[in-house]
Parts: structure tokens; sequence; C-alpha cells
């Protein structure tokens, strides 16, 4: 043995000696694996990040501005407090409370222009299937389409000659439901249409309080420009524009991505599924699909079944192709699709390092950049698709995806995952450990459930949760 190599051997054994078991780490029994599998391997997963991150006191007190270039200013909180008065400011004369609040103000603008723009992409993707300009997406749900119709302003019948109701036609409707959703982001006055929903109790206190959004684009813009040097110095004042840019997004940005998505693709119904790194196969070609928006991985979902891909998988020497998905992306093809669940953010690396995925899709959101590395260690293909989120770590793959050419982009995704089918250099370890689940409990699927077809309603819920027959609903948001 060369002294490299000793001295290598030696700090592997210190590693091994100071790092926790992966049994302290995570509570599942495949993540377990995984994590012991990578420190095998030496390839660094969030895991080992998590062990040398040391948190920055003053980021963690949300105290260090760099709103302006006479910063960074840092306002530490003395150790043993303060007593008195609180005299700490930046040079412009911010208090704490004001970079706090700004601080925070600005995560409010990134989540909430993050998880909008989602829901512009779908409104876009949804006027050119509304206008046929795409050939590849197509209006399914049209019941929800007449339901969500009036919501936006847009009439679903219309006067005859004699003064007859009669049915308007379903592709004017959904032109303009498009032109009114995607007006939303852009809209300077009034009130984003959507917010109306909100039962009416809690929409007259948004009222009351001044807090319903205008356009859901202006309110992200206006925390920007509030939490800018010298702008709003009343934390309340900055915290009430949270709240606005907030709704905007839940009642408005997000709420509209989950109509346009349940019209264009369908309305999610309760199937069965199976979740957990177990449901990577070895003789299969394992697509993991991971990012945020259905409107790419419906189309693999497609492109991954067409005789011509099978076929081509099988000349590979695969028994066939296995889609599986990470994150939100997963949910939405799990729900409607049941394609089974890989795993959650946290096992994003660990997925890699079983060797047994060919390909990760990713498009936008909870994205690791280190993916990019992990995948360096084996085969995979990271493949991104979207031009707001590509990675420069590593060797990735750049397919865009265009809603114009949606099909052929997905099947030039597939064929690389399956011509990277023989290219598996490292073992195969999956760990076996996967759970059954049912996934699909949509709104409206609720509703029915809860009173058939005549009777659906939340009164059955709401009553069992009043006399406190059900003790708890467990929410599971990412
Ligand atoms: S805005 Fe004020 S507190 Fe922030 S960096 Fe500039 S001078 Fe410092």
């Amino acid at each position: 043995m060369t002294t490299e190599e000793v001295k290598k051997k030696a700090l592997v054994k210190k590693k091994e000696k100071v790092a926790p078991k992966p049994e302290e780490l995570a509570i599942d029994a495949a993540s377990q694996k995984m994590i012991a599998r990578s420190r095998e391997l030496e390839v660094e997963t969030i895991f080992d990040r998590a062990q040398s991150m040391k948190p920055c006191n003053i980021g963690a007190q949300g105290t260090c501005c760099k709103n302006c270039a006479q910063g960074p200013c840092r306002l530490p909180l003395p150790k043993g407090g303060i007593e008195g008065e609180d005299t700490r400011k930046g040079l412009c004369g911010a208090t704490p409370e004001t970079i706090a609040a700004r601080n925070f103000a600005r995560m409010v603008a990134g989540g909430a222009a993050a998880h909008s723009d989602h829901g512009r992409g779908v409104a876009e993707t949804f006027l050119a299937a509304a206008r046929k300009e795409t050939e590849d997406y197509r209006i399914k749900d049209t019941k929800k389409l007449l339901e969500i119709a009036p919501d936006f302003g847009v009439d679903i019948t219309v006067e005859g000659e004699n003064g007859e109701i009669l049915d308007r036609d379903i592709d004017e409707i959904a032109v303009e439901v498009a032109e009114k959703a995607l007006a939303q982001w852009g809209q300077q006055q009034g009130e984003v249409c959507t917010v109306k929903r909100a039962p009416a109790a809690r929409y007259e206190l948004w009222k009351k309080l001044g807090v319903v959004p205008r356009g859901i684009d202006r309110e992200i813009v206006e925390i920007m420009h509030r939490t800018h040097i010298g702008v709003d110095q009343d934390y309340e004042n900055i915290v009430e524009q949270c709240s606005r840019a907030a709704i905007a997004d839940g009642w408005g940005g997000s709420m509209i991505a989950t109509d346009l998505q349940d019209v264009l693709f369908g309305c999610p119904y309760p199937l069965r599924s199976s979740a957990n790194l177990g449901v990577l196969r070895e003789d299969h070609v394992n697509i993991v699909i991971h990012g945020h928006e259905p409107l790419l991985s419906e189309m693999i979902v497609e492109a991954a079944e067409l005789p011509e891909m099978l076929e081509l998988a099988k000349e590979k020497g695969a028994e066939g192709i296995q889609l599986s998905g990470i994150c939100c992306t997963a949910n939405e093809i799990l729900m409607r699709h049941g394609v089974p669940l890989c795993g959650n953010f946290l096992q994003q690396e660990l997925a890699i390092v079983t060797g047994a995925v060919d390909a990760m899709v990713v498009d936008v959101q909870c994205i690791m950049e280190n993916i990019a590395n992990v995948a360096q260690c084996f085969h995979t293909k990271i493949i991104t698709t979207n031009p707001r989120a590509r990675i420069a770590s590593g060797d990735t793959v750049h397919i865009e995806f265009d809603e114009h050419t949606a099909l052929e982009d997905a099947k030039r995704i597939v064929r690389t995952a399956i011509e990277n089918f023989p290219n598996r250099e490292k073992e195969v370890i999956i760990p076996d450990a996967k759970s059954d689940l049912i996934a699909g409990f949509s709104y409206e699927a609720i509703n029915y459930h809860l009173g058939g077809t005549f009777r659906g309603s939340y009164v059955p819920l709401n009553d069992n949760i009043i006399n406190g027959r059900i003790r708890g609903i467990g929410g599971v948001v990412g």
C-alpha cells in the first residue's frame, strides 16, 4: 500500500469514527441502506453535508442585510442578549426588525414567484391547447372546465335568437378561460378573481385588512420594491405585503395551476401505487422524473408507453421501462397515472446511488445541484429540460421542452435514457423497501366520496370533525 493509500484509508476511518450512523440520520430503512452505500463508494450526499454545515448565527436571526451595496450590514444579537434599548442599526439606520422583515418578505416573494410561475407555464400551455396550436395536449375534463369558467367571469351559455338559453361552444369557453387566467398575472387593479372562492368570512377579513391581491406579478414586484434600501421601514407594513403576495400565490397562481392542470390532464381520482426506492427495477430502464410541473411528465408517461420505446428498451437488454418520480412532479403522475413514487426531496441523491437510474429528468424547483456530481460517479444521465433551470456542475444533458413539440421532446428524453441502459458500470443495489399507497384525493374526489353523484359535499367530513369522531387530518405539503 502506498503512503497516499494509507493516508486515504486513515481519513476514511476517521470519518467513519465521527460520522453518525445511517440509522441516526434517517428513520427509513431504504435511505439508511443507501446512505451506507454512498459512504462505501465515497459519494457525498446531503447527509454528509449536513454534518459539516455550520449555520450562520446572524443569518439564523435574519439580521444580515445586503439589500444595497453599502452592506452587508450584520446585526448580531450580543451574547447574553440586550439590556435596555436595542441600538443595533445598519448603515442606513435599518433596525433588526426592519431587516428581518425584509429578508422574510424576499423569501415570500421567491416562493410566490416560483409557484405562480409554474401556474403561468400551465396557463400558457392551456391557451396553446385551447387554440389548437399543439396536438399533444387536449382539454380532457370538460366538466371541470364548465365548473371553473364562471370563477373567471366566463359565460358557459349564450342566448339564442328566440331568447332560449344555449350551451356555449366548449372550445370558445376554453380559450376565454385561458386568456382570463393568464391575465391574472399582469393585472394591475381590482382583485385576482379566484380569491373570491375563499369562505365568505375569510374573504371579508382579507378585504378589511386590505390584503386582497390586485394581480399576481404586481404583489411580488411590490415586495422587491418595498424591501429595497430606504423604502418600507415599518416591519408590520412589510409583513402585510407578504400576506398580499402569499394570497396572490395560494388563491391565485397555484390555484389556477391546479384548475387548469385538472382540465388538461383530468381530475385525479383515488388509485393504488407504491412508494420508496424499492420501486426501481434492476432489469428495467429506470427513468426518474423530478421537479414540479406535470406538463413534461405527462408527455413522458405517454412516450414511455409507445411500442417503439418498449422495443428499443428490449433491444438494449432491458425487460421494460420503469418510470418513477421524486417531489411534486412525482405527485402529478402518481395521482393521475399511478406512476410510483421513488422518493422524497432528501432521497434524490440516494436514488442515483442505487446505480439503477438510467436518467433523472428534471424541470424546476427542489432539484439539488449536487445530483449532477453524484451522477458523475455512476452512469446516470441528468437531463435538464427547462430554460429556467440548468445545472452548471457535472456533466448534464439539456433537452429543452416546448409545449408545441411536447411529445417529440419527451420521446427524445426517453430514448436517451434507454440508450444509457447498457452503460451501467457499478453494482446495482436497490433496497428491498416500498410501501403501498392510495393517492388521487382531489377536491372533487373527496367531495364525491362523501356523498356520491347527487349529494357530494364536505358536510359529513365537517360534521365528524366537529363531533370528534375524526380526531385529526394530516396534510403532506411540499
Ligand atoms: S439597506 Fe441599509 S442595512 Fe441593508 S445593506 Fe444597505 S445600508 Fe446596510
